[in-house]
């Protein structure tokens, strides 16, 4: 699968034009799920627009609130995200867990809602430049999977995205990539006792210089592309080639 993810980027305009042109280019591909996360302000809009394409595009939200937090004004809860036709939502990304300060508690509730509403959960982990240089990488995406219980396990998307990776430009080396992928591969394992339905996609930095390294690697099972996904033509060969 290939997700874009815009973040905090974008306006009607820009997402109608990038629909268009990955709407025209791209090669779906029934086996490899295409996801597009436009900003939360948008994704009604993106919804009919990519609807209407009808190539197969899905709709994925960059967040929701815990029902735990409300009442909470400005909130989003996961029936709102249903009721405009999303099919999936980033939980638990570093840029959230920064500055929203989530806790284990908190995403796993939002993991459960997330599942139990039939939305797909793409799960972000990762270790910051600090952590992995204190040799406590592992240790660090210990944790984080704690908030994932056993019987969630194949009903979610694991992204690993190392936080010093992301919007750096400096992406992970594949060797190092596949090192971490396999290990959370175990983990999860080691939760669900079989390998059915896990999948541990990979994002920080990807780019038209890497996508096809990191891609190709059997222990990588897609892609979340922040930055370069918000042109189209990159995007769309990213998608194509991959
Ligand atoms: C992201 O924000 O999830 C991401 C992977 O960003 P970038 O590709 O820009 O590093």
């Amino acid at each position: 699968m290939i997700i874009a993810n815009w973040k905090m980027n974008g306006s009607k305009e820009l997402i109608k034009n990038w629909i268009d042109v990955v709407s025209r280019d791209i090669e779906i591909n029934e086996t490899k799920e295409c996801i597009f996360c436009p900003p939360t302000c948008y994704l009604d809009f993106t919804g009919t627009l990519v609807r209407k394409t009808s190539k197969g595009i899905k709709l994925g939200s960059q967040q929701f609130d815990s029902e735990l937090l409300a009442p909470l004004t400005g909130g989003i809860n996961s029936q709102m995200l249903v009721d405009i036709g999303c099919e999936f939502v980033i939980i638990g990304h570093s840029e959230q867990r920064i500055h929203v300060d989530e806790s284990n508690q908190i995403l796993s509730n939002k993991l459960k809602t997330a599942i139990e509403m039939n939305i797909k959960p793409i799960f972000c982990i990762g270790e910051s430049l600090h952590q992995k240089k204190a040799n406590q990488t592992k240790d660090i995406l210990i944790d984080q999977l704690d908030a994932l219980t056993s019987s969630f396990v194949d009903k979610c998307i694991v992204a690993y995205e190392p936080v010093w990776a992301i919007g750096t430009g400096e992406n992970a080396e594949i060797s190092y990539i596949e090192e971490i992928h396999s290990f959370i591969k175990e983990e999860l394992r080691n939760k669900k006792n079989s390998t059915n339905g896990i999948s541990v996609v990979y994002g920080g930095s990807v780019n038209l210089d890497n996508y096809k390294e990191i891609y190709s690697s059997n222990m990588v099972d897609g892609l979340l592309i922040g930055g370069a996904s918000l042109d189209s033509d990159t995007f769309t060969k990213i998608y194509n080639m991959s």
